[in-house]
């Protein structure tokens, strides 16, 4: 069975707080949200990260964004922040492809 911690999310073998679920992908609060609302999209099938995305598998991440407008709208966001974070350096900490969603305070530019 895979090790990555996502994974078991998107199977459902650890708890998480979901806002949204599709055949290919979950939506699921962040465990430390940095924003009022700050949610994760995930597709259920592994991609490390952003550059793992071709044209394979970019119709998925297509759909990725049509869940981010609809669940974004859902919870009330009218303005928000979407962020990935590809490779340690840019601080991504969990090795499978997700989609931070943030809103509901001012954001400032550039990030750190
Ligand atoms: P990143 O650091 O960009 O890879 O983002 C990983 C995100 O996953 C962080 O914002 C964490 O707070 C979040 N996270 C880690 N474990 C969990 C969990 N069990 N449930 C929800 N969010 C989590």
């Amino acid at each position: 069975m895979s090790d990555c911690l996502f994974c078991k999310i998107a199977e459902g073998l650890i708890p998480s707080d979901r806002v949204y679920e599709d055949q290919v992908c979950v939506a699921f609060r962040d465990i430390d949200p940095q924003a009022p609302t700050h949610f994760l999209v995930i597709p259920k099938v592994h991609i490390d990260s952003c550059a793992q995305v071709t044209a394979d598998n970019a119709a998925l991440v297509g759909h990725m964004f049509t869940v981010i407008a609809k669940v974004a709208k859902q919870l009330g966001l009218d303005s928000y922040r979407v962020v990935s974070n590809c490779g340690e350096q840019a601080g991504q900490s969990v090795p499978h492809l997700h989609f931070h969603v943030l809103g509901g305070r001012d954001m400032t530019w550039p990030p750190g």
